[in-house]
């Protein structure tokens, strides 16, 4: 349930109000972007309907969700909001397409990527110096070092970078060098990481987990966001379902749903979707289509020489083609690139 104080509601009334709610096991929760008028009230439903907030003579108005997510719903925010990447906004018109390769892997390697992203027109860099493997064995990534190349890479091509964090105890490195945190779809669900992003205040590109609902990505949203933090970005990365011709099932569904039911931005990654080069482009052209804000996309200067994913990224000349490709697709859904 939503609630909204009347504006001539003083501080006074209002704090006597808050204080009878918190003596009856209710939580008031100041709902971000709406001024301190309205609240989220969570707690026993049954206590929240005896309370007959709908008639209190200090309430303007009250909205009842069922929804267990509370700041992520669009129920008292109906206004998208607006995650600042850089300077680039992402969740307003404009679509926001951040480029790069899986892994940081040499200084050659990450300069070539981001002068071939640049200049087909990317907005913002990626690139994991942090790799959560499904084997020990294979390559981890080059931690504190592709952390510093990032830093130096983002500053020579004026691209904001976005950078997979895996341990919250690495977070000063992230906040030197990168404009958005990523959490990656294998760490949706770690708590601790979400507050501790949370606390950072830093942007989050928050990855939807394997085997994950949408109200389950919403909840883990929110952590985010219960820490006063609001600079939320979603991504669709795939799911997984019975079809084993592609890595994942790309869930476009999930795009309309989301763009539905909350107000935080929604990129799509089709790399991590499919698993494969070649339907990167048609799934990046219908995640346009089908109002994402925009995309998450690897490309690698020499996709068969990638030490990770390379079976699912793009060469450089692949994803110049995309960005020509894509422009009508994004302008059919009111947007430009
Ligand atoms: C990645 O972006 O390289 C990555 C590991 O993605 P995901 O968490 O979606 O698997
Ligand atoms: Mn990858």
């Amino acid at each position: 349930m939503f609630f909204v104080f009347k504006p001539e509601a003083t501080d006074n009334q209002r704090e006597r109000l808050l204080a009878e709610l918190r003596e009856q096991d209710m939580t008031a929760l100041a709902v971000a972007g709406n001024g301190s008028r309205a609240f989220a009230l969570v707690g026993p439903n049954s206590a929240m309907e005896k309370l007959a907030l709908d008639r209190h003579p200090l309430i303007e108005e009250v909205v009842r969700e069922k929804a267990p997510y509370k700041r992520a719903s669009r129920g008292l925010h109906p206004d998208d909001t607006l995650v600042k990447l850089g300077g680039v906004a992402v969740g307003a018109d404009r679509f926001v397409v951040i480029a790069g390769p899986c892994a940081v892997e040499s200084a050659v390697q990450i300069d070539a990527a981001a002068a071939a992203v640049a200049a087909a027109g990317a907005h913002a860099l990626r690139g994991g110096a942090y790799k959560p493997r499904t084997s020990p064995y294979s390559f981890q990534g080059r931690g504190p070092e592709a952390l510093r190349l990032l830093a130096a890479t983002s500053e020579r091509y004026g691209l904001p970078v976005v950078t997979e964090i895996l341990d919250a105890a690495d977070l000063p490195g992230f906040m030197q060098c990168a404009a958005a945190l990523q959490i990656g779809a294998r760490n949706m669900q770690n708590y601790t990481l979400l507050r501790a992003a949370g606390k950072s205040g830093m942007p989050v590109v928050l990855k939807r987990g394997l085997s994950a609902t949408l109200e389950e990505l919403l909840l883990s949203a929110e952590y985010i966001l219960n820490e006063g933090n609001n600079n939320v970005i979603l991504c669709e990365r795939g799911i997984r379902t019975f079809e084993n011709a592609t890595r994942n099932t790309l869930d476009l569904n999930a795009v309309a749903w989301l763009k539905r039911n909350t107000h935080l931005p929604v990129l799509v990654d089709p790399s991590h979707g499919t698993g494969i080069a070649e339907l990167v482009a048609p799934l990046a052209k219908a995640a346009a289509a089908v109002g994402a804000d925009g995309l998450l996309i690897e490309v690698h200067p020499s996709p068969a020489e990638a030490l990770s994913d390379g079976r699912q990224s793009l060469s450089p000349e692949a994803f110049a083609r995309l960005m020509r490709e894509l422009r009508p697709y994004v302008e059919a859904s009111g947007r430009h690139l």
